[in-house]
């Protein structure tokens, strides 16, 4: 018989489990997320950077060190299989004070005994030359070669996509309520669209772990939302860094980023403001959190690209566990539950070697079950964008579907095809509502210069025609968020209104 296991939580973590997980022919798995789309929690809004693992005291932390080195290196891996963006442009610690150098030696000591490769002190010449841009009083900075960033928002979704293409199922618009445990062992999960029957289940609810866990009867954490905030510049705007670059911290900030984006714009931030226990949806932005940012910027490069390019100002939440550490652990009460718990950053980094450490430690170590390698396991994605294609290719996929020749997205030239190819994919994967936001973590539509406001109304028709339903009836992200409030248009045409 198969061994049944229920995941819970579609973040980076949970669809990195799910990932490796498919490569096991002797499981049933399944994937549960509340949302509508996989990648809509945490996952959706940081700053994705691949970290290299020198941040990350080994005494203090040392899980979080050791896995966010391996899952460093698994991600080059990953993203290429996955078709994932990604550049590893590598990252400066600047010191803006000569005393900082100081602080830039402890991080290089903590590279040396984590195994980092390739991090060496650079002084001021050196760092001039590694990033013209950055603040030319500063006097020197760590760097980090192995550093890379990716698009986050692809990363879940690409990784779940992956992981059904294996035979995982997944179960958006289903919201664990409830986990049922017997003597001792758990059975299954009580979730709005009926019980799942389990011999193992994962929990990797994000924000919302702590809740979970206390549904298994492990209530001895909380999880707190740690807030950052950002701006987005728009793509053509300079000037830009070449590498990702931030200060040293300090006791009082780990300081901001000043990064160019997968899309080429400029991205800096984030603030870290920890939040009520009980506001773990609460992405607004504040005007002085985003003040903060700007100044922190300003002191670390020569040039920020002007206010009035900014086309966007997001904030994103941080899992926060009481002390930082990471809770990743199978429990003797209950058997068979796991938690993966308060993953705060570098969780992204982190995911695919957590991922590996549940499997191989948790599962078949700890639980001891023995897993078996599927003879035929596709590792690739499936995820490709027109624009990046050699022309002759392009001409190819308009003869064979004009709709790859129709420009829905200008501002980041992204066709019809594109975004019927995603539509198609997502019900392929299990998605039930197609929403913008789905498209959007796809695509990448509405994410440049109009940020949605002259495609946005296109890219729902195209939403409505293939989901079947009315353009009002479209969502951003669900249920709560339609696109209109109706047929505004229903009495000059003559018709009865049907809703
Ligand atoms: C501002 C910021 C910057 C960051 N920068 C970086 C960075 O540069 N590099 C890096 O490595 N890391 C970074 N991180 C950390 C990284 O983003 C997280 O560690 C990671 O995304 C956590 O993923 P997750 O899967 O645990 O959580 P999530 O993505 O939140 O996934 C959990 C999922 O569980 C679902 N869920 C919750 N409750 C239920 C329920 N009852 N039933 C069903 N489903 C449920 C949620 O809807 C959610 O989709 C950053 C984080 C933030 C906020």
């Amino acid at each position: 018989m198969k061994t049944r296991v229920v995941i819970i939580g579609a973040g980076v973590v949970g669809a990195s489990i799910a990932r490796v997980l498919s490569r096991y022919e002797n499981l049933e798995v399944h994937l549960i997320e509340k949302a509508v789309d996989a990648g809509m929690g945490v996952s959706k809004a940081n700053t994705g950077i691949i970290h290299p693992g020198h941040e990350d005291d080994p005494d203090r932390y040392p899980l979080r060190a050791k896995l966010c080195v391996r899952g460093n290196r698994l991600w080059y891996q990953w993203t290429q299989e996955l078709r994932i963006p990604a550049k590893w442009p590598g990252e400066l610690m600047v010191a803006l004070e000569e005393e900082d150098m100081k602080v830039a030696e402890h991080y290089l000591e903590l590279a040396r005994r984590n195994g980092v490769p390739g991090v060496r002190l650079v002084d001021r010449d050196e760092l001039l030359k590694l990033e013209p841009n950055v603040n030319p009083n500063a006097a020197g900075a760590l760097w980090a070669p192995t550093a890379g960033m990716m698009s986050s928002p692809v990363a879940a979704v690409a990784l779940t996509e992956n992981a059904v293409d294996n035979g995982v199922r997944f179960h958006p618009e289903t919201e664990v309520r409830g986990i049922r445990v017997e003597r001792g062992e758990v059975k299954g999960v009580e979730t709005n669209r009926g019980f799942f029957e389990a011999d193992v289940v994962i929990n990797a609810a994000g924000l919302y772990a702590d809740k979970i866990s206390a549904m298994a009867g492990i209530d001895t954490f909380t999880i707190r939302p740690r807030r950052g905030q950002y701006y987005i510049f728009d793509d053509d705007a300079g000037p830009k860094v070449r590498r990702i670059v931030h200060q040293t911290p300090t006791p009082t900030t780990k300081g901001v980023y000043v990064i160019t984006e997968m899309n080429d714009g400029v991205m800096i931030g984030p603030t870290a403001e920890d939040l009520p226990e009980d506001a773990k949806d609460d992405t607004s932005t504040t005007r002085e959190g985003l003040e903060f940012v700007w100044e922190m910027a300003k002191k670390l490069v020569k040039g920020l690209p002007p206010r009035k390019k900014v086309i966007r100002t997001f904030a994103g939440l941080r899992p926060e566990p009481p002390d930082g550490r990471w809770i990743i652990e199978a429990y003797d009460d209950p058997l068979g539950f796991i938690n993966v718990a308060g993953i705060r950053s570098p969780g992204l980094t982190a995911a695919p070697a957590i991922a590996h450490y549940v499997v191989e430690e948790l599962i078949q170590g700890k639980l001891d079950v023995k897993l078996t390698q599927k003879s035929s396991w596709n590792p690739y994605g499936r995820g490709f964008w027109f624009k990046a294609l050699p022309r002759e290719k392009q001409a190819e996929l308009i003869k064979r579907d004009p709709a790859y020749g129709r420009v829905i997205c200008t501002c980041r030239t992204i066709t019809e095809g594109d975004i019927v190819n995603a539509i198609n994919r997502m019900k392929r994967m299990g998605v039930k509502t197609i929403s913008l936001d789905g498209v959007k973590l796809r695509t990448g539509v509405m994410g440049g210069t109009c940020q949605g406001a002259f495609c946005r109304v296109r890219i729902a028709s195209i939403i409505a025609r293939e989901a079947g339903i009315p353009l009002w009836k479209v969502t951003q992200k669900g249920e709560g968020s339609e696109y209109g409030i109706g047929d505004v248009k229903v009495l000059l045409r003559g018709e009865k209104d049907e809703e």
